[in-house]
């Protein structure tokens, strides 16, 4: 591969085509330790992926240091479980010389109390998953704890939630955003601060990002370190390279949201974005979630979820409303379930189905009927 012109006539690589490469590999890095991890897995089946210590966070932290050495960082991506967030997080720490509380995944009865501690370490800085951050600040806000010391909040995993912002303008009203967008087969392609918008990110020196003529992005990894390269590999993500309006100079990317939520029920293909985005403008919900549930490859019933926390208030959520509308709107649902209408639900809850292992919660779930969740 010498130029760009050849790099550019390859074909796109897809996740099925590297987990056929990487299941032929065994790399090892060229010092230290060589750490294996669940590479994928928020909504599929995880493979096995290599990476080397410090998970090429230099070349990160040469570009973008949102953390300093006076800062306090509160580590909050779930450790260990093979899963890398935490300790890239921590690589990036490192670099940063600054203090870190490593706190990982905590229980819902936990949060009261770890939230006490941080506010009495002045914790400046927090970084995790945006779904496992709206945990924090949801429930912060709702028992009137405040993190007045608090100045940053890394991510990365998974798109910004609007809903953080009003968390955060409650219970640490200094807070900004500083956004990483990556994946476990690309690493970290590229970064945003508080002046970018929060689906906009520049990429790094060493990574290639290429819009195709059907939206979808895809990378090439330049790091000659990187021990399982991609060349042209496609996340699932739609988006397109622009200008940013924080006026750096150069290309950035603007990332659209994942295209690959079309899913197979009984058949037929269910776009589980659109299925969202209605229940999502229903008043009262937050967010929405789709759960298919399997026996023995086939779909034996479709769940959509409302987390629907300050509907409470109004009198709920009508979900039986929504159900009508829903099945007779969308064409795969009607058609599916037509004789079994019934396998096709609409509930409020309390909590949507989160991975514990990677800390996100994605807008489909599909679980078998022995109760693996994939
Ligand atoms: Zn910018």
């Amino acid at each position: 591969m010498g130029s760009l012109d050849e790099l550019a006539a390859l074909p796109p690589l897809a996740k099925d085509d590297l987990n056929t490469a990487l299941a032929h590999l065994e790399p090892r890095a060229a010092a230290g330790a060589t750490w294996l991890f669940q590479s994928g897995g928020s909504t599929g089946a995880p493979k096995l992926g290599y990476a080397p210590t410090g998970f090429y966070m230099a070349g990160v932290h040469a570009h973008w240091q949102p953390l300093d050495r006076d800062d306090t960082f509160v580590n909050a991506w779930g450790a260990g479980r093979m899963w890398g967030a935490h300790f890239l997080a921590a690589a990036l720490a490192d670099l940063a010389g600054c203090r870190v509380i490593a706190l990982g995944s905590v229980t819902r009865e936990e949060y009261g109390e770890w939230l006490g501690f941080l506010a009495d370490r002045r914790a400046t800085a927090i970084g995790g998953t945006p779904s496992v951050l709206r945990l924090w600040f949801a429930h912060a806000r709702a028992a009137g704890l405040k993190l007045p010391a608090l100045r940053k909040v890394l991510w990365l995993g998974e798109a910004w939630q609007p809903q953080l912002d009003e968390d955060l303008a409650a219970v640490a009203p200094q807070a900004r955003r500083w956004g990483m967008f990556g994946s476990t087969e690309t690493w970290v392609v590229g970064t945003n601060t508080p002046d970018c918008p929060a689906d906009t990110f520049h990429p790094l020196p060493r990574q290639l990002v290429h819009a195709g003529p059907d939206g979808l992005l895809d990378f090439t990894t330049l790091d000659p370190e990187v021990l399982n390269p991609v060349l042209r590999y496609r996340t699932g993500d739609a988006g397109e390279l622009t200008t940013c309006r924080c006026g750096r100079p150069g290309r950035a990317m603007r990332v659209l949201g994942r295209r690959d939520s079309v899913v197979q029920v009984r058949g037929l293909g269910l776009h589980v974005d659109e299925l969202l985005a209605r229940a999502e403008r229903e008043p009262g919900v937050s967010r929405a979630q789709v759960v298919i549930t399997e026996y023995g490859g086939r779909a034996t019933g479709v769940d959509l979820l409302l987390l629907a926390p300050a509907a409470a208030r109004t009198g709920g959520v009508d979900t039986a409303r929504l159900r009508t509308e829903l099945l007779s709107a969308t064409f795969t649902l009607s058609t599916a379930f037509q004789h079994d209408p019934e396998n096709f639900r609409v509930r409020a809850v309390h909590e949507l189905v989160g991975n514990d292992r990677t800390g996100k919660t994605a807008g489909f779930v599909i679980r078998t009927a022995d109760g693996e969740t994939s």
